[in-house]
This record gives structure tokens, C-alpha cells and sequence, in this order.
């Protein structure tokens, strides 16, 4: 890479590094000092870049209030598999007033836009799940502004509901319950609002200050209700963003595509997107070639909270990566190889994580005021969940410095969707008299994630006070 940037040849740059006594090989890494050296041995100029130096400009430069307007809130569906999210996703978009006129064959590109007949615009990520959702915000993209929990009225609460709240309570993002399937005869609402509160979500209806709306997506009722809900929680969160900026988004999707190339998705989050643009996402560069929107239809631009099928890209990034459009070619590259350098810094760390994630956990954990340690318990029966759950949020009664978050708990084996909670929220897996399947060890492994068994609740509580008061070393 270094041989590249000077547009020397890298057998001539390991020569010279041997020469300085380095026996480096092509593709090592070597320290910048010595890459200093080189640099000057071949002639060059140096500019030393710093980790902010490089995303500064882009992030950097912010928008005062006056620049502002109000954007369309982004909204993930997630709930109990069969409980109705993909019939709901596909009766929104039905519901597009646009979609007529406009006509084109619906797309699947990872979300769409509803306009309503108001002319408000609500855009839906529609890959349901919160495996996706977490996924995505592990990769630090916090995109959904609110989590539409389905949650079907004749079978209430399931335990991909309670994972669903969890993942949503855990990334701080509000929730709006939809209480489908009101058309069946045994459906009984009621009984889901009260479940709800087990959950700690407290409907208005009952005081609290969750929104809820009864519908029907097979049958279509509601609909409009929902969306008027989605709205109503938009305006209290205060949604704005700059259009008359350079843009910046996330990869939603991604692919590589027969006779089109790198295709992504990206949401706009700020500024507008224009075909022509020179950008960088993740550590791949490129110019958009075209901009399709979620019916296929080319378009110029793209606003903040619109989603957008960009073409013109030179590999392919990854959902969750980060898209920012730059001044000039030589800015895109320098950017996107100073991100494809942290990744492989990123991928080295990781491996090195695996031995000192419960340090990395305790140090995140003291940042706040309480030292907190984040838990997800698994465990055989549902007794033993609440003993545990309960004896670990004792601790703080008898110290009142520390506490222990149950972010989310539950009765069965640890799963991928356990990990990638846990990953996101840099917790700790605790699984009582269960293990963990052979993906969500391999996950583990490969993300540094704490698993710890036990089968007796008090070894549980003991370690968590002896890591929470940072007495516990590492791998024990
Ligand atoms: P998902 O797994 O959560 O995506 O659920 P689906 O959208 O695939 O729906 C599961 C099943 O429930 C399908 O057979 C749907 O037709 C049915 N379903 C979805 N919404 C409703 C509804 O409002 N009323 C009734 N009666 N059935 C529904």
C-alpha cells in the first residue's frame, strides 16, 4: 500500500526496508516511524495523518439550526416469526399515494418510502427482524428512528416479542406496538396490552408511554393509523436534517449484480445525494452512475431519510457501512484506504479481543456513572431466568456504585440473535444448564463475545460482584 501511494514498486520498498534491518514481508504491517524513513529514502513528501484527520471534513463540518428541516422518520418491524411483519410491510407500501401515479414495478432494494395522502413521508427498512437491526447497529449504524413491534392479538406474547423489545430497549430506539390480526375471532388485545406489562411496556392506554394501534394487515385496517401513530412519535423525537449539504448515509444492502455492477441501497441521513457525486462508502470509493428509487425508477437526487439504489460503485460495501460524498477523487481514495487499513487493524484487534474482552467490558463499563455490567441470561427453565435475573440486580441494593443490566433474558440455548445483542451492547452471556449452538459459538469466537456457564446460581452472582468490583482477571 505504501509502494502504491507512492507509485513505487514494492519489491524496491521491502529492499529498502531490509536495508534499514526490517525484514518485512509485502502485505506487513510496519510502524509509521519506519514508514517515515522510507517515505524520505524515496524522495518524497510526508504527510502525517492522524485517526481524525482523515474523517474530519466529512462528519466534521455541522449544520446550524437554520439550516435544518424536518426528515421522514426511519421505522424497522420486528417481532414473533408469523405474527404478521411481512404482510404489514407489504400493506404499507401499499398504501404509497404516490405509487399510482408514478406507476413502476415494485422493488425490493431494503426499504421503501410511503407518502402519505398528507404528503408526510414515513420510510420503512424492510428487512424485518432484529437480528438485522442489531447486526446493523453493532456495526455502529443507528439508522432506525422507531421499532414498529408486531404483535399478533390472538397469540400475544412469544419469545421473539421479548427479544424484540429487548434489542429495541437496548439500542435506546422508541416502540410502537401494532396489535395485528384484530379480523380473527379469538383475537384478544386486551390480553396482549396486558402481557405487555411484564415487559415493562406501559401502553398509554394504561397510563404509560407507549403508543399502540389495533389493525389488521391481511384485511387492511388501520393502516392509516399506524402511519398517523409513526408520525406522531416522528415529531416528538424531532427528526431534521440538512438537504443543502453534501450527503452522507448507511448501507442498507449491498450485492454484486449481473450487468450492473456493485449495486447498494443507501438511506440518505443528511444532505442530498446527486448522480455525479464522488463518494466513499465503507472502504469502497466510486461516482454515482444512476440513482434508482424503491420502484425502480431513476431519479436525480436523493433526500435525507430517502433510500436509494446507488450504481457506480468500484467494490462492494457491507450493510451498516457508512457513505459520505467527498470533493474530489484523490479525497475518496485517501478515505477509503485509511478505512480498508482499520478494517484489517479492526479484523487484527478482534482476534486479540478474544483474550481480553471482560477488560474491554469493565473498562466501557466504568465510563458511566454506575459501574454497570450489560448480561443476557439463558437458562433451562424459566425459574431459574427470574432467580437469576433477581439475585443480579440485588447487587445493587448492597453496593449501590454497580449494577447489573439484564438486557435480556430467556428459556433455551444462547443463539446468534444472544451474540449479536451482546456484541452491541458489550455484554457479557451468561447460560445457565444450557450451551450454545455451534453458529453462535463460532460468532463468538469471531466477535470476542463472554460466554460463561454455570449450573449454580451463587458462582453467578459471586463472579458477577468480583467482576463488577474489576477483581475478576481476564480468562478465568
Ligand atoms: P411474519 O413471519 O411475521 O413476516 O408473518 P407473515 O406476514 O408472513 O404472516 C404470517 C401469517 O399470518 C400469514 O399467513 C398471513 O397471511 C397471516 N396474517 C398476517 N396478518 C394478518 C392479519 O391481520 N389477519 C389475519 N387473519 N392473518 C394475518
Amino acid at each position: 500500500e505504501l509502494a502504491n501511494r507512492m507509485t513505487e514498486r514494492s519489491s524496491d520498498v521491502v529492499k529498502a526496508l531490509m536495508k534499514l534491518g526490517v525484514m518485512a514481508t509485502i502485505t506487513q504491517t510496519i510502524d509509521a516511524d519506519t514508514a517515515e524513513l522510507i517515505v524520505t529514502e524515496f524522495g518524497h513528501t510526508i504527510k502525517r495523518v492522524t485517526e481524525g484527520d482523515v474523517e474530519i471534513g466529512i462528519e466534521g463540518d455541522t449544520d446550524t439550526e437554520g439550516d435544518l428541516l424536518p426528515r421522514p422518520p426511519v421505522v424497522t418491524i420486528m417481532g414473533h416469526v408469523d405474527h404478521g411483519k411481512t404482510s404489514l410491510l407489504d400493506a404499507l407500501r401499499a398504501t404509497d399515494v404516490v405509487a399510482g401515479e408514478a406507476g413502476g414495478i415494485t422493488q425490493h432494494i431494503g426499504a421503501y418510502q410511503v407518502t402519505m395522502p398528507s404528503g408526510h413521508k414515513i420510510t420503512f427498512l424492510d428487512t424485518p427482524g432484529h437480528a438485522a437491526f442489531t447486526e446493523m447497529r453493532a456495526r455502529g449504524a443507528n439508522v432506525t428512528d422507531i421499532v414498529v413491534l408486531v404483535v399478533a392479538a390472538n397469540d400475544s406474547i412469544m419469545p421473539q416479542t421479548i427479544e424484540a423489545i429487548n434489542h429495541a430497549k437496548a439500542a435506546g430506539v422508541p416502540i410502537i406496538v401494532a396489535i395485528n390480526k384484530i379480523d380473527l375471532p379469538d383475537a384478544n388485545p386486551n390480553k396482549v396490552r396486558q402481557d405487555l406489562l411484564q415487559h415493562e411496556i406501559v401502553l398509554e392506554e394504561m397510563g404509560g408511554d407507549t403508543m399502540a394501534v389495533e389493525l389488521s394487515a391481511k384485511k387492511k385496517i388501520n393502516l392509516d393509523k399506524l402511519e398517523e401513530t409513526i408520525l406522531l412519535q416522528a415529531e416528538m423525537l424531532n427528526l431534521r436534517a440538512n438537504p443543502n449539504r453534501r450527503a452522507n448515509g448507511t448501507v442498507v444492502e449491498a450485492k454484486l449484480e449481473q450487468g450492473r455492477g456493485n449495486v447498494a441501497t443507501v438511506l440518505v441521513e443528511n444532505g442530498t445525494l446527486r448522480v455525479g457525486d464522488i463518494f466513499v462508502a465503507g472502504a469502497e470509493s466510486g461516482r454515482v452512475r444512476a440513482l434508482l428509487d424503491d420502484r425502480g425508477n431513476s431519479v436525480k437526487q436523493a433526500l435525507p431519510g430517502q433510500p436509494v439504489e446507488v450504481l457506480g460503485l468500484q467494490g462492494a460495501p457491507e450493510a451498516g457501512d457508512k457513505i459520505n460524498v467527498v470533493e474530489d477523487d484523490a479525497r475518496a481514495r485517501e478515505i477509503a484506504a485509511y478505512r480498508a487499513r482499520k478494517k484489517r487493524e479492526q479484523a487484527a484487534a478482534s482476534i486479540a479481543r478474544r483474550t481480553n474482552s471482560l477488560e474491554q467490558m469493565i473498562a466501557a463499563a466504568k465510563e458511566g456513572e454506575k459501574t454497570t455490567l450489560p448480561v443476557v441470561i439463558k437458562a433451562d427453565v424459566h425459574g431459574s431466568v427470574e432467580a437469576i435475573a433477581g439475585s443480579l440486580q440485588k447487587i445493587s441494593e448492597d453496593n449501590p456504585d454497580v449494577m447489573v443490566r439484564v438486557l435480556h433474558s430467556g428459556v433455551g440455548g444462547i443463539t446468534e440473535s444472544d451474540i449479536i445483542l451482546a456484541k452491541a451492547s458489550n455484554a457479557m452471556i451468561i447460560g445457565f444448564n444450557v450451551r450454545a449452538n455451534a453458529q453462535a459459538r463460532t460468532l463468538a469466537e469471531r466477535d470476542g463475545v463472554n460466554i460463561r456457564y454455570y449450573s449454580i446460581i451463587y458462582n453467578i452472582i459471586d463472579d458477577a460482584k468480583a467482576i463488577l468490583s474489576g477483581m475478576l482477571a481476564p480468562n478465568l
